[in-house]
């Protein structure tokens, strides 16, 4: 190793999802929304001036952080945006894990959770789900110095009850609680109504999923004003402009359809009903979904062998090589018709 080596920070960085080249292909394996954006966001494009990029983008994101504020309900200084939920979180753990205590989270769980952590050199202590891939919410009710998790769970898809998350938050006074929830539009509670009561809590949702702009890298934080504001001192001590013009603007025109949102939220909710009845019947067993994705298991073929017939047939999926879940596929919700060839697939070579 050369003398300068010693003192780079090394890391194991978090392997996101495969974005193929190949043409033709069915992509479920990132948990993308099957359906474009709303016309009006297609619509705020068109009417982009690519003049204006000439100029910095607004640091604070006013505009869409308004809107946000109005689509929650909440005031504007309880709305923290940022470059997709993953740097939402980056700083939150940043700004809030900073204690010789480790912080909590799922040993089945967002596979970016430990790489902040590592990266940051935050402790952290994994706690096992039980065997129905259910949080156990007294595992998180010991001396720690920060708990997060997802509610929906990735990439179970399991969702737990506003009173448990509440009991979780309740027990963690002296700490930040994180409440992950990407997936959250598909079906569960958001935690959102409890930030006025719990001024330590944070609550992170996204643009990626129920609102199909994962390209756009759009996240937000939802929380007490003090908190928040901790989050902005990090943020202006990192990067101020980390919402582009163009992002601001379509977000902002993405949150101005909700007839639009509730629809394709609504498509894909019964898209992923009638999927956990035609994988049941082919012989998978998977925990029940409340995300836009189902984590399924067969009872006969191994799920690393499923995973590689289906990418040889052009059909993606997300294969995780690690304990207890090595015999998963998640498999994210397509349109009727892309889980129509998944299925079709899946009968033919079941049969084999
Ligand atoms: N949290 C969870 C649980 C996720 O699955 C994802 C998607 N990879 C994210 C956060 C980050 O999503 P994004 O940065 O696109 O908002």
């Amino acid at each position: 190793m050369q003398g300068w080596e010693k003192n780079v920070r090394r890391v194991i960085p978090y392997v996101p999802g495969e974005q193929p080249k190949r043409e033709n292909i069915i992509k479920l394996n990132t948990n993308e929304n099957p359906y474009p954006p709303s016309p009006k966001v297609t619509e705020a494009l068109r009417q982009m001036d690519a003049g204006t990029l000439r100029k910095y983008p607004d640091p604070s994101a006013q505009e869409l952080t308004e809107a946000i504020a109005a689509q929650h309900g909440v005031d504007p200084e309880q709305v923290f945006p940022g470059v997709g939920s993953d740097d939402v979180l980056a700083m939150a753990f940043l700004a809030f894990f900073n204690s010789e205590k480790p912080i909590l989270f799922p040993d089945i769980t967002y596979s970016f959770y430990d790489v902040w952590a590592d990266l940051f050199q935050i402790p952290y202590e994994r706690q096992p789900l039980n065997e129905a891939f259910e949080i156990v919410k007294e595992d998180y009710y010991k001396d720690n110095g920060g708990v997060i998790f997802p509610n929906p769970n990735a990439p179970t898809g399991v969702l737990m009850g506003l009173s448990q998350v509440e009991d979780i938050i309740r027990h963690n006074g002296d700490v930040v609680v994180i409440v992950d929830e990407a997936y959250i539009d598909f079906g569960g509670i958001s935690a959102k109504c409890l930030i006025d009561r719990y001024e330590n809590l944070l609550v992170v949702q996204t643009f990626s999923k129920s609102r199909s702009m994962a390209g756009m890298r759009i996240g937000y934080a939802l929380g007490s004003k003090k908190l928040i504001h901790y989050l902005n001192d990090v943020k202006y001590s990192f990067n101020s402009y980390t919402m582009n013009a163009t992002a601001i603007r379509l977000g902002t025109a993405a949150l101005s359809d909700d007839a639009y949102f509730e629809e394709t939220c609504a498509r894909i909710i019964a898209t992923r009903e009638r999927t956990k009845q035609e994988l049941a019947a082919l012989g998978f067993t998977f925990a029940d979904s409340f995300a836009n994705f189902v984590f399924a298991s067969h009872e006969r073929v191994l799920a690393k062998e499923l995973f590689e017939a289906l990418r040889e047939a052009g059909i993606y999926v997300r294969y995780f090589n690690k304990p207890r879940i090595d015999n998963y596929l998640r498999i994210t919700i397509g349109t009727d018709e892309e889980m129509d060839r998944l299925f079709t697939f899946l009968r033919e070579y079941l049969k084999k």
